[in-house]
Order: structure tokens, then sequence, then C-alpha cells
């Protein structure tokens, strides 16, 4: 009786589950498909990936999801969510061997680094790889629940749907950053900067919204070259555009203007923030001593900022930020100009009756 009963059950579990894992299986499709026209309709490689993350979420609940692009000597991740950015960094310096953490670049800015981070033991991690001719990806994933072999098929279905339209577009920024960004650090080049200052100026005054910028150049540079060599010097410049990078806001842009100066702008940012903003880099410029060869290379730099006034242009801006860089330099350099000055607020002192004499 009880074996008859048990024999019941699982029939009727199986075909519970025929019926029911099969529409689950239907939705999962539809679901993928949906995504798939989306993925196809996006401008931009990191659009694409949000995508794929956001298809991922829904069919697999994830806990974590990093997509991984492989560049030349460089990753672009992609991670979600943002708090897990220690304990995966380990993983991703292990599986990419030629990568240090100054080669990664994180997609999806919305957390800051290093904010409530959880060190969580990652071995679950599960990942998986697509390669196209100039599209080689890693897309790692803690799922909700075991995989199983649906789940590959549903990987392998985004996969399909996405790897077309991923490596389309990142040929296309491959060709287009060739053309803007300056391969030593980068940043975006000169001209690329002049271009994008002219849209946000023109953005400014529709929107009236404030613009600044902040033009700095590099201390005594020539002895630096001259101590530690030429390539030490280049060691330098990446090391501190990547600094400066990582500690502005996503929407704001910088350049390398020439040798070893820089210039940012700073979309509706009033001279203010923009001094202050400069103040906090100049400051992390001087307290971040650049490694090279076991050998310690102490920089500083000196900061130039201006904001756009009223029926001012390209021209004016950049100049006004060059005679602030100027004065900062004569002003004894590793210095923002104009500076920003605090008002320290004196202790309060108890009221205190002067006696007359
Ligand atoms: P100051 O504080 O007045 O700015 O002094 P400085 O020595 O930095 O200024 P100067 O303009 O005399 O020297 C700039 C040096 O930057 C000279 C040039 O060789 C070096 N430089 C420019 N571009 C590069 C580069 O791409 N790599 C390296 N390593 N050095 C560069
Ligand atoms: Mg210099
Ligand atoms: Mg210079």
């Amino acid at each position: 009786m009880t074996q008859a009963l048990s024999r019941l059950s699982n029939r009727l579990f199986a075909i519970f589950y025929m019926i029911f894992g099969a529409a689950q299986t239907r939705m999962n499709h539809q679901t993928i498909i949906h995504h798939i026209v989306q993925m196809n309709k996006k401008q931009t490689s990191t659009e694409i990936i949000n995508e794929v993350a956001v298809c991922f979420k829904k069919i697999f609940n994830y806990r974590l999801f990093a997509f991984v692009v492989k560049k030349e000597a460089s990753v672009d991740v992609w991670l979600d969510p943002g708090r897990y950015q220690h304990a995966f960094e380990s993983i991703l310096l292990k599986d990419f061997k030629s990568v240090s953490k100054n080669d990664i670049t994180y997609l999806n800015r919305t957390f800051q680094p290093g904010e409530h981070e959880v060190r969580q033991d990652l071995s679950d991690l599960i990942f998986y790889e697509l390669r196209e001719e100039n599209c080689n990806c890693r897309i790692y994933m803690l799922p909700e629940k075991r995989a199983n072999r649906w789940d590959d098929e549903a990987v392998h279905l985004i996969f399909q749907g996405c790897s077309a339209a991923l490596s389309r577009q990142l040929k296309i920024e491959y060709l287009r950053d060739a053309a803007v960004i300056d391969p030593l650090t980068g940043c975006y080049n000169r001209r690329e900067f002049e271009s994008q200052l002219k849209r946000s100026i023109a953005g400014a005054a529709r929107h009236n919204k404030p613009l600044s910028v902040f033009m700095f150049d590099l201390d005594y540079f020539k002895r630096v070259n001259d101590t530690f060599g030429h390539l030490a010097g280049d060691r330098v410049l990446e090391a501190v555009s990547l600094l400066v990078r990582k500690n502005m806001r996503s929407g704001d842009i910088l350049s390398r203007y020439g040798g070893e100066e820089f210039i940012a702008i700073l979309p509706e940012t009033d001279q203010h923030k923009a001094m202050e903003l400069a103040e906090r880099l100049r400051e992390k410029i001087a307290g971040h001593p650049v490694m090279y060869d076991n050998q310690i290379i102490n920089v500083t730099a000196s900061f130039g900022v201006s904001q756009l006034k009223k029926n001012s242009d390209m021209n004016r801006m950049i100049h006004d930020a060059d005679t602030m860089l100027y004065k900062a330099k004569v002003n004894g350099r590793n210095t923002v100009m104009p500076g920003v000055i605090k008002i320290v607020k004196p202790k309060s002192q108890p009221f205190r009756k002067e006696s007359s004499l």
C-alpha cells in the first residue's frame, strides 16, 4: 500500500514537472528572446551587457553576476552587486594572470569602490566563456539555486543572442577609441576633448547649467624622466591619470592635453565645486607615490580651474584655466588656483567680561 502510494506520488510529480517545467521553459524562452531583441537595439557595449545582466537576473535570479570583457592588456568588468568588488577582484586576478588591479575598469559605476564590501568565499562561482573573433568575454555567476541542464541551455541561448550584437559594437568602439583615445594614458586626446567641450558648452548654455574645467600639469616632470628614465615617466603618467579618473564622477571627462598636462570637463559643476574636486585630486596625487622597478617616485601636480562665464567660449575657458595653472606654478606648485579658502571657525569661547582699567 505504502509502495503503491509512493509510486503514485512519484508519477504525479513527474507529470506535474512535465507540465509546469515545460511552461516555465517556454516562459524563459520568451524572456530571453525579448532581451535578445533589446540587445540588438543598443548603441554601446555597456548597454548590451546591461541588458544581458537584466536577462540573467530574470532567468537565474543570481546573487552575483559579472561580465568580463578581455581587452589587449586590460579587462572591462560589469559587476552586480558592487559590494562583491573586493572578493571578485581576487578571482579575476587569478583567472587573468597578465592583468593587474590597475588594468580593471568597471563599466557600471553605480557603486563607490570599497563601499559596504562583502568578503565572501566565491568558490561556488561558475563561469561561461564567450569567444568571437574580436570578443573574448566571460560571465561569472553565483546562481540562487544549483545549475541544471536547462540553465546551460539558457546561457547558451543568451550567448548566441548577444555575441553578434556585442562583437559588432566592440569593433565599432575599438575603431572609434583608436581615433579619440590617447594610447598611453587611456584618456581622451586633445582633439576629442575640444569637440566634447564644445558640446558641453552648448548643453550648459541651453539648460542654464554651470560648467567648469580644470587643467593640471605635473610638477618638475622633467626631473622624473632625468632621474628614473623615460619609461618610468610613462608609468607615472599612466598611474596619475588613472588615479584622477577613478576619483572623478563618471560624467566628467578627462583628456591628455599635451605631454604631462591634462584637462577635465566637469558638467553641472560650478567653480567652487570644481576647486574642491581639484584640491582633493591634488592631495591624492601627492599622497600616492608611483612604484617603478622597486623605486618610489613622488609626484605632485599644479591645478588651474575655470568656470564657463556668460557669452564665453571654449578658448576663453581654456585660457582662464591655463592662466590659473600658471599662477599655481608661480605660487610654488602642488597647489590649486584659485584656491579653496577654508574658513576655520574658532572654538567657541565662553563669554568673558573684560575688566576696564
Ligand atoms: P613644471 O613644474 O614647470 O611643469 O616643470 P616640468 O619639468 O614638468 O616642465 P617641462 O615642461 O620643462 O617638462 C615637461 C617634461 O615632460 C619634458 C618632457 O620630456 C616630458 N614628457 C612629455 N611627454 C612625455 C611622455 O609621454 N612621456 C614621458 N616620460 N615624458 C614626457
Ligand atoms: Mg610640468
Ligand atoms: Mg607642461
